[in-house]
């Protein structure tokens, strides 16, 4: 074989990462390659949120809006997931979740761009993205999706510079189901260039590298999958400066006006990034979404990237060597720039195979219609555990345990 276990664990010993693996709860006999999806617990987010609930809830009840910094959540929280993804203070915002970021973003380019009344949505798309813009244009009436795939199409969809129609394109930088990547930094010059505004979703890619928004015009993504912010944790949203004073968005709620407390009968738009909330911060997963993020503080994005390379360049090499007689394919780039976190791979009976996987400790996820993905979280996974993930793989695929009825009834969450 290409590396014997051996090789890995000692890979493992020389990672410059493996001290961050104490700090996540991982039950015993697990190999959890779907902190893409639902990132692991820090030890520590157990312990922070029992001091909010004793210390401020149950210490200060309503006082903690005050002395507490609940009310500033949003902001101190966004200033602290700017540096992930290539934004500086006052230009992020923690609350809601993904999808209503995707509102507040899309009609806020919406805004800036009147006359034009296009919106490019991807077909490829996470369908939360589609559905929340295909409601919007429901509810503004007037506007139109023209639908690209990936970034296929994409310059003809744009049209023609100056002249063209199109307001936005919303796109997400990974795409979920293969792994890949776009060019972000190439996208936007593209879009920018025809006169639109670019908004990226980096569901997928905020803690799985250093992202860099700066050149673009808006970014959300949530804080569950990579981040380990905890189920439900909220979402985030980047505004370039540019942008944030010049245009309003559809959700005027009381936590975005210029002075809340006031209890004014109008809406008037608070000045800079505070306009992007919305209402009440759920304090309590803020929590324990500070409780991650005081890891990510000490986490060096490049060693990081570095790592997360490595470990899924090894788990292609491994199952392809493995794997390759049983059907199994390759969903995602072969080359490392072009990936995100995560290798995916098609097999006609993803659903079990994927099911079997699980239960002999390996957990990866399935994506409608034959899609097996791995996520490779590397502040936790170790090369060790790519290495028995891969010949798990292979057992199940050669002693053919997918095929057990039990493995083919559909579960409500896959
Ligand atoms: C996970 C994910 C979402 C999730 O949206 P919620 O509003 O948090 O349910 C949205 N978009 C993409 C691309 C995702 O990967």
């Amino acid at each position: 074989m290409t590396i014997s276990r051996a090789d890995c664990v000692a890979l493992d010993a020389a990672d410059p990462l493996k001290h961050f693996r104490d700090e996540f709860v991982l039950p015993e006999g697990t190999i959890y390659l779907v902190g893409n999806s639902l990132g692991a617990p820090p030890k520590a987010a157990s312990a922070a949120l029992a001091r909010v609930v004793e210390e401020e809830w149950a210490g200060r009840l309503v006082g903690g809006w005050n002395t507490a910094g609940w009310f500033d959540l949003p902001e101190t929280t966004g200033d602290r997931v700017a540096p992930l993804i290539g934004a500086g203070p006052g230009q992020v915002v923690v609350g809601e979740s993904t999808s209503i970021a995707i509102v507040k973003a899309v009609s806020a380019a919406l805004n800036l761009r009147p006359g034009r009344r296009v919106i490019i949505s991807d077909l490829a798309n996470f369908p939360t993205d589609r559905y929340m813009v295909q409601g919007l244009v429901k509810a503004l009436g007037d506007y139109e999706i023209r639908d690209v795939n990936g970034t296929d199409g994409l310059d003809e969809a744009l049209g023609d510079g100056a002249d063209g129609d199109v307001a936005c394109v919303l796109l997400s930088e990974v795409d979920y189901r293969t792994g890949d990547r776009h060019d972000t930094a190439g996208v936007t010059a593209r879009v920018q260039a025809a006169g639109a505004l670019m908004i990226w979703d980096l569901c997928h890619s905020a803690g799985a590298y250093q992202v860099d928004m700066s050149p673009a015009d808006f970014a959300v993504g949530c804080t569950y999958k990579y981040l380990n912010g905890g189920p439900g944790s909220p979402a985030f949203i980047y505004v370039h400066p540019r942008h944030q004073n010049a245009t309003e968005h559809l959700l005027t709620g009381w936590h975005g006006h210029a002075a809340p407390f006031a209890f004014e009968p109008g809406y008037r738009p608070a000045d800079g990034i505070r306009r992007f909330t919305v209402s009440t911060p759920h304090v309590l997963s803020f929590a324990a979404l500070n409780a991650s993020l005081d890891i990510w503080e000490r986490v060096d994005l490049s060693v990081l990237r570095a790592k997360s390379v490595a470990l899924t360049s090894l788990f292609i090499d491994l199952a392809e060597e493995l794997c390759a007689p049983y059907g199994l394919t390759l969903a995602s780039s072969r080359d490392p720039e072009r990936r995100g976190s995560q290798v995916s791979f098609t097999h006609p009976d993803g659903y079990p195979v994927m099911r079997a996987l699980i239960d002999r400790g390996v957990h990866g996820d399935f994506r409608a219609p034959d899609i097996l993905r791995f996520g490779f979280a590397p502040l936790y996974i170790r090369f060790a555990d790519v290495y028995d993930a891969a010949v798990t793989l292979a057992e199940v695929l050669e002693k053919e345990h997918w095929r057990e009825e039990r493995y083919r009834q559909r579960l409500t969450v896959t």
